[in-house]
């Protein structure tokens, strides 16, 4: 998406990460090897398809292997390249450095268009994909773990995962070769939700710092914001759900590879995503104002802008026009270095992908985890913890009987604190902690360093003294 005149993907990660590493005291040469991509493997293979053979061109990239495994998603999409896969494996390391996931960084891509295939032509696509990476150990429980990203999902993920089975039979950990797989097929309940929510949960996190809230030159709560969205894909669809249904945010335009919907009055998620889903696209639908340009609603008066579809979308060219003081960057890279200088120097405040998608590879972490141990989480501790929790409710209500204050617990109350934690619970409660705790780590540095002025440095750095501590510990 950025013009000619301005660095790729790579390059642009690149430029980010020197902005970062030179405030730290680094060795030459560590700074060097944390910097780049350890090995990219280009695969290209044939499948049989409508009385042809079909060649396809597919990456897996790894950029750190100071852990193992290392992990990142699968992108199905035309514009993959080698460039746009080692620039996604790179976040990847920073990502799961600073929301301590314990994973190295990887990305994989295969270059198709999913609209053009049918369900059983993308199986059998899949399928030879993740065979041609599971013989190189590029798909392996303890050494690369894929995940959904654009253009894949839960079913493209479980074909992967009975891939590997087949050709792993006695692997009893082979469930735990991918994340985002579904819950029927050793996923865990949560994970299509998690980038969304993670976003939902930066955002709560950021809110709660009116100090912070005052650098983008907004106030108060979330509650009333206008969003701008682009994408209503998983990321985009879910946070934009959750922001309106559970935060009060106004969703005043969404924009789509298709052009844009604008209504300043709000936006009925659910709704434009059902029309979506039926439609191929948001064109025709009948509420709101539909623009054929939706990269124009990027420029849109709002409070907050929400990139969620692909990188480099703000870029050189429209970044002076706009206008959202706060930028969250659901999306990988979806603002380039240069337009981020414009950016900061506007005073508009972004929260980094780095941090802000990182929901994702949190609950994936959890996934794998839960494959490893082959049980569901809360299993074991779920009744007791309702037990006990009875056995403080029946003395209260002994007590107020026995003094003859005669208090009742509202049914209501009961029923919360009675309930003991699922699966989803406590996923829930892992991310938020998760990204919680990231936000503090970032906010520390921001508020305490004076040679850093944003969080997207923050944020390298935290993540980039953890994989030098890293490797520092554990030698090269
Ligand atoms: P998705 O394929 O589910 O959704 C992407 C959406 O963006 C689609 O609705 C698509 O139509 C739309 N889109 C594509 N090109 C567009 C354009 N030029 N203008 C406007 N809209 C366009 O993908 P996703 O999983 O939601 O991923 C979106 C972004 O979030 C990517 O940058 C991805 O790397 C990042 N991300 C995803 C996850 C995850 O768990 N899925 C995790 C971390 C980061």
């Amino acid at each position: 998406m950025q013009t000619q005149k301005e660095p790729g993907f790579r390059e642009s990660v690149n430029l980010m990460f020197n902005r970062a590493v030179t405030l730290l005291d680094l060795p030459q040469g560590l700074e060097e090897k944390i910097r780049v991509c350890n090995a990219t493997y280009t695969v290209r293979f044939g499948v049989r398809l409508r009385g042809d053979i079909h060649t396809f061109k597919g990456y897996r990239s790894v950029h750190s292997e100071h852990m193992e495994p290392v992990k990142g998603g699968i992108r199905y999409a035309t514009s993959v390249n080698q460039q746009e896969v080692e620039a996604l494996a790179a976040l990847m390391t920073f990502k799961c450095a600073l929301v301590e996931a314990p994973f190295g960084g990887s990305k994989g891509g295969l270059c198709i268009d999913p609209r053009e295939w049918e369900e059983h032509e993308l199986e059998q696509i899949t399928r030879r994909f993740a065979y041609e990476l599971v013989k190189r150990d590029l798909i392996s429980p303890s050494q690369n773990v894929p995940a959904p990203d654009m253009g894949t999902g839960e079913r493209e993920m479980s074909w992967i995962a009975d891939t590997y089975q087949r050709m792993n039979t006695t692997d009893i950990n082979g469930k735990a070769c991918v994340t985002g797989k579904p819950v029927t097929n050793g996923g865990i309940q949560g994970r299509v939700e998690a980038t969304g929510r993670g976003v939902q949960y930066a955002l709560q996190e950021f809110f709660r710092y009116p100090e912070d809230v005052a650098k983008a030159g907004l106030s108060g709560t979330l509650d009333g914001k206008r969003v701008v969205v682009q994408g209503l894909g998983n990321v985009g669809y879910h946070a934009a759900k959750f922001l309106s249904e559970e935060d009060g945010c106004k969703i005043i335009a969404v924009a789509e590879w298709d052009g844009g919907i604008h209504d300043p009055k709000g936006i009925d998620v659910q709704d434009l995503r059902d029309w979506i889903s039926k439609h191929r696209g948001v064109k025709g639908y009948p509420n709101g104002t539909y623009v054929e340009n939706g990269m124009v609603l990027i420029e849109e008066e709002c409070d907050i802008l929400l990139p969620a579809a692909i990188e480099g979308v703000v870029n050189a060219e429209n970044a002076a026009r706009v206008k959202a003081p706060l930028i969250i960057e659901a999306a990988n890279g979806p603002v380039t270095a240069k337009a981020d200088e414009i950016l900061r120097q506007k005073g508009a405040v972004i929260i980094p992908d780095l941090y802000a998608n990182a929901g994702g590879v949190t609950v994936s972490y959890f996934e794998w985890v839960k494959n490893l141990s082959h049980i569901r989480f809360g299993r074991m501790q779920r009744r007791q913890e309702e037990a006990r929790h009875q056995l403080v409710v029946d003395e209260l209500e002994r007590l107020s009987a026995d003094s003859g204050i005669g208090w009742q617990l509202s049914p209501n109350f009961k029923d919360k604190y009675l309930r003991g934690a699922g699966e989803l619970e406590l996923v829930r409660s892992g991310l938020d902690d998760t990204m919680r705790t990231a936000y503090q780590s970032m906010r520390e540095v921001w508020h305490s360093r004076s040679d850093v002025d944003d969080l997207r440095v923050a944020a390298y750095l935290v993540g980039i003294a953890r994989v030098a501590q890293s490797y520092g510990t554990k030698g090269l």
